[in-house]
């Protein structure tokens, strides 16, 4: 298959010059030097993983092996003989060496509420914490429910856990009783850790109450540990119930680290969504760590005093692995931020950027894109020049708008890093290094080191080995962050990863590599459409509206069709201003003159909203149903963000 098709002007930016002479060097310095490393990472894994694991990692005791089994058998192990605890990395030797550095910058949903807590701290609450687990009988292999928001103790309560091999099972803290009573159930929690309310956005969420609908339905949960947030009243029921603050005060402040094998789990924690009914992936202590703490440094070029700011929800793996884990593990300050982008206005991103000077900052394509839609106005009047790095994750970003990132929020002067990865994959694996690699807006370039992406012919599983080829992104071996199985079904694991395509990692993206072996994730395997002949990604139709200056967001289809196989159906958004002014013809027109007459979508339908996750993805199954008319077999919509806009599109096309 071939890119010809692709006719999207791309431009090479070069990596930007540093914002002042006084900013660090990166530690990859050139294309030269990454591509001497990548090569070296790839030919002696061993070598390579080896060396960074004794380096990034402090062991209890060494590992032997490196690596042993593979994807054939799925038996993949990491590390095997070391011992480890992943708070001693994350938090204790940091606390040793500099009590009084600041682990985490609690920037809450009233603007005015921060806090700031050291490394010092940290360790303490999170003994006390281990301590009151323990004293309730938890042990290592135990699982605990965290249905917390985005409060500091929700990161006490991760590392807590881990302290004492007890696996963490985090449920976004939006999630509806009935989304937290499956995730309970299905990992057999002992305890819910939750708060009385919370607040995002100026609103009021009533996460207890919530979780007393879900446990009605969950044997297995012996108490409920409640931070209090807001103070409000709540129902509480002692001694089921227990108060946060009431039981740490029991504990003492130091709690010996369960010494933990590197394959014993840190974590399960459940995928978007955004394909079908989401799956409760398990990641293990050593290989997981190493990941987060290794992609942590090099792709957002971490040093030593940098503020870095990931606005994900620790509900998600962005959270996980770029709030909490891959900081920590680095000693560095994290930015935990509680609110809404555009609470109390659309500058809040920009306003904490220049009140803590973030450094690195981090965050989801469809809030470049919900922030465009309000316009560059928002963003000006901050002094941005702290940031030396932005970056997204989570869909692929539209040129246009990585452009806007680029030259509203970045100056110019920022390195962008798209970066590709999954809740599976546990860290980045395709992603531009910031001082090394020069972009192309909307490409996520090229792999982290050790990481070898392969494009697969979907229908023979051959191996494309060429430049300008299009297929399904596989990855050849196996990698240290890389889950090891589906929480109590393994082969749902094998099924889903391993079988399909012998001996790869499948991802369930389809990809191109372009000439220069740049890779550009179309969208999902599932979501590609074939139109006479042309096989047509999302990612491009989508990005070719955008250009588009009337339109703020684009979801693609492919609908049954007899004549041509698959006919291109697209929902869009629109900025404000232009809402009465654009009719779907110039959208059909801005598709043909940006891609070609056979990409032009049969059907647009402009609407207000579009389904996506809890974590800002666009669900475009949900349309694909409802655009064959079959909405009674919508599929699982547990992570849906907001059930009530699916009348509306459902109404929307039936009257079209
Ligand atoms: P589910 O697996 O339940 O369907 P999900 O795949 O959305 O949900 P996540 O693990 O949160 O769950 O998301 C990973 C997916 O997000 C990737 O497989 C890819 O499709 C998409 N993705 C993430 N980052 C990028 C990126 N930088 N560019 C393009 N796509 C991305
Ligand atoms: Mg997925």
């Amino acid at each position: 298959m071939s890119t010809d098709h692709l006719n999207i002007e791309v431009m090479l930016h070069p990596v930007p010059e540093r914002l002042t002479p006084s900013t660090p060097t990166p530690y990859v310095n050139s294309m030269e030097q990454y591509q001497k490393l990548y090569k070296e990472s790839i030919t002696h894994p061993t070598l390579f993983w080896g060396k960074l694991a004794k380096d990034m990692l402090h062991w209890h005791k060494p590992f032997e092996t490196v690596v042993s089994g593979g994807f054939l058998e799925g038996d993949v192990t990491w590390f095997a003989e070391g011992e480890l605890n992943a708070t001693y990395n994350c938090v204790d030797r940091h606390a040793k060496e500099n009590p009084d550095k600041i682990a985490i910058i609690y920037e809450a949903d009233e603007p005015d509420q921060s806090r700031y807590i050291s490394y010092g701290v940290l360790l303490r609450d999170v003994c006390r914490l281990a301590n009151t687990l323990k004293s309730l009988g938890l042990k290592k292999g135990d699982t605990v429910a965290i249905y917390l928001p985005m409060v500091p103790e929700a990161v006490v309560a991760f590392l807590a856990c881990a302290r004492l091999g007890i696996i963490h099972s985090v449920v976004f803290a939006g999630f509806s009783a009935e989304a937290l009573r499956d995730r309970i159930q299905d990992a057999s929690s002992r305890l819910v850790i939750t708060a009385d309310e919370g607040r995002r956005g100026g609103k009021t969420i009533h996460t207890k109450k919530i979780v007393d609908t879900a446990v009605k339905e969950c044997p297995t949960v012996e108490h409920v540990l409640v931070f209090r947030r807001t103070g409000s009243e709540i129902p509480f029921k002692a001694p089921y119930d227990l108060w946060w603050h009431e039981e740490l005060e029991k504990h003492r402040p130091y709690c010996v680290p369960e010494v933990m094998n590197s394959e014993d789990p840190l974590f399960l924690l459940y995928t978007s969504g955004s394909t079908g009914k989401p799956k409760g992936i398990l990641h293990t202590t050593a290989g997981y760590l190493l990941g987060a703490a290794a992609t942590f440094k090099y792709v957002f070029d971490y040093h030593p005093n940098d503020i870095f700011g990931c606005m994900a929800d620790i509900g998600w793996i962005t959270g996980h692995t770029y709030i909490v884990y891959g900081p920590l593990c680095n000693g560095a300050t994290t930015v935990l931020f509680e609110s809404t982008p555009v609470y109390p206005t659309p500058s809040r991103y920009w306003q904490i950027v220049d009140k803590h000077k973030i450094t690195q900052f981090y965050t989801a394509p469809t809030a470049i894109r919900l922030l465009r839609r309000h316009g560059r106005e928002h963003v000006e009047g901050y002094d941005l020049s702290s940031l030396r790095v932005i970056g997204t994750v989570g869909e692929p970003i539209n040129p246009e708008a990585w452009e806007w990132y680029y030259e509203v929020v970045g100056k110019k002067k920022c390195a962008i890093v798209d970066t590709y990865w999954q809740t599976e994959t546990g860290a980045a694996i395709i992603s531009p290094l910031p001082g090394a690699i020069p972009t192309k807006p909307g490409s996520a370039t090229l792999p982290f080191f050790g990481i070898e992406p392969v494009v697969l012919d979907p229908i023979t599983g051959q191996e494309l080995k060429s430049n300008n080829v299009e297929g399904v992104l596989a990855v050849k071996k196996p990698w240290p962050s890389l889950a090891r199985t589906i929480y109590n079904n393994h082969h749902r694991y094998l099924d889903t990863y391993l079988s399909q395509y012998k001996g790869y990692y499948f991802t369930g993206d389809s990809v191109g590599r372009d000439k220069d072996g740049y890779y550009w994730i179309r969208g999902r395997v599932d979501d590609v459409i074939n139109v006479a002949g042309h096989r047509l990604s999302t990612a491009e139709i989508e990005s070719a509206l955008i250009t588009h200056e009337s339109v703020a967001e684009a979801a693609v289809i492919g609908v049954k069709d007899d004549l041509t196989t698959n006919a291109i159906h697209a929902f869009t958004t629109l900025k404000p201003r232009f809402a009465d002014t654009t009719d779907e013809k110039d959208l059909i027109l801005q598709v043909r003159k940006v891609i070609g007459p056979f990409a032009a979508p049969k059907k647009i339908y402009i609407v207000n909203d579009l389904p996506k996750t809890r974590s800002g993805k666009i669900m475009r199954r949900i349309l694909r149903k409802i655009s064959e008319k079959e909405e009674d077999q919508l599929g699982d919509l547990s992570t849906l963000s907001d059930p009530s806009i699916i009348p509306t599109l459902i109404e929307k096309v039936r009257n079209s």
